[in-house]
């Protein structure tokens, strides 16, 4: 099995896998006072200090959370609070979820958030929070989330950016963005799934929790942390780098699926370079699939990620694909691609699409 499903976990480093096993073996909990308790402490206090110089955040701003779902539910609940939420038309369902009622920021045929409606929304109407991802899950469209933080700041709105597709494969600076919060996901960095953190801003501090209980965290996340998942987390987020070789290996992939028929859908936008959403208009994103599937490739389409069941994309609507919003899958370069895993690919890709037009035919 090829694995090119990198945006809905990657595969785990090994520099996580070692800091993760070594995290196992410390038995005290980071609360105790005692040697043991000690220990987990200077761990976790190691990982917070090493994730916050990594993204450029103060580290008593670090707040360690079970995943980018939690975070994000826990900003928008704290920091949505007597403010307007608004929210881009292609951000993650765990946004949406917790910002019911939001104003929708519309975005181009690319998938890029209209900063004009940004200004207009923020014009009329009181204080706001705006919840904008740095890079898109299913397209790999980065968001203008600079441009977007000027507007934010000109008009006193808190900007909550979601990063988790972008840390690690994006340059990401908390501090030079300036945003009220950055939510990051261990497992999307190639870390264990189970931890993710959010990077606060200045009055960070006053976050309240969403979940309460020992006041762990600085009172802003109640729980015993899952020390080996946030070590693994750490580690992974040191070793993620842009990869040099991704932008050629998905021009590679794109020419072979154009040449098929294929349509990429986001391209002239700036994207993540391990990712390209391609529509096969006609052929059923589920067909390709597992299609793609049986020929021993693992792609997911749009809306997988939580049930396993596929539905028409919402980021592809939204982006105005029509159609094509249920015929198109995401291929996501994992950091440990390979050149002879994606011309596997592009030759399998060519097959299936071409096999899918003769059953139509
Ligand atoms: N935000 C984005 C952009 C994502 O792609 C995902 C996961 O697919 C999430 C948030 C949720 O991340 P987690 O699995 O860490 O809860």
């Amino acid at each position: 099995m090829i694995y090119l499903d990198a945006n809905a976990s990657e595969p785990l480093r090994p520099e996580a896998r070692a800091a993760a096993l070594a995290a196992l073996d410390l038995t005290g909990n980071p609360a105790s006072v005692h040697g043991a308790g000690r220990a987990a402490r200077a761990c976790l206090e190691d990982a917070r200090e090493r994730l916050a110089a990594r993204f450029g955040a103060p580290a008593q701003e670090v707040v360690f959370t079970s995943g980018a779902t939690e975070a994000l539910a826990q900003v928008i609940a704290a920091l949505g609070a007597g403010r307007r939420v608004i929210v881009g038309a292609t951000e993650h369902p765990a946004v949406f979820a917790a910002a019911a009622g939001a104003a929708i920021l519309p975005v181009d045929g690319r998938g890029v958030a209209d900063l004009a409606a940004l200004e207009a929304l923020l014009t009329r109407g009181g204080p706001a929070l705006v919840a904008l991802m740095a890079a898109n899950n299913e397209t790999g469209t980065l968001q203008p989330l600079a441009e977007a933080a000027a507007l934010c700041h000109r008009h006193g709105a808190l900007l909550l950016a979601d990063a988790a597709q972008a840390a690690g494969r994006v340059a990401l600076d908390c501090g030079a963005l300036g945003a009220a919060a950055v939510v990051v996901s261990g497992h999307k960095m190639g870390g264990p799934a189970g931890a993710g953190a959010l990077l606060l801003g200045p009055g960070g501090s006053a976050l309240a929790p969403l979940i309460g209980g020992g006041g762990q965290e600085r009172g802003r996340r109640g729980g015993t942390p899952g020390l080996a998942a946030i070590a693994g987390m750490a580690a992974a987020a040191d070793a993620a780098r842009p990869g040099e070789a991704m932008a050629g290996w998905r021009a590679e992939i794109e020419r072979a699926a154009v040449a098929a028929g294929a349509v990429v859908i986001g391209a002239g936008a700036a994207r993540l370079a391990n990712t390209t959403c391609l529509g096969l208009p006609g052929v059923a994103a589920q067909t390709q699939v597992i299609a793609l599937d049986l020929a021993g490739f693992a792609v997911s389409a749009g809306a997988a990620c939580s049930s396993g069941k596929i539905a028409r994309s919402h980021v592809l609507a939204a982006m105005g694909c029509g159609a094509l919003a249920g015929e198109a899958i995401r291929v996501s370069l994992p950091w440990n691609a390979t050149a002879a895993a994606v011309a596997a690919f592009a030759e399998a890709y060519g097959a299936m699409a071409a096999g899918s037009s003769r059953r139509a035919a």
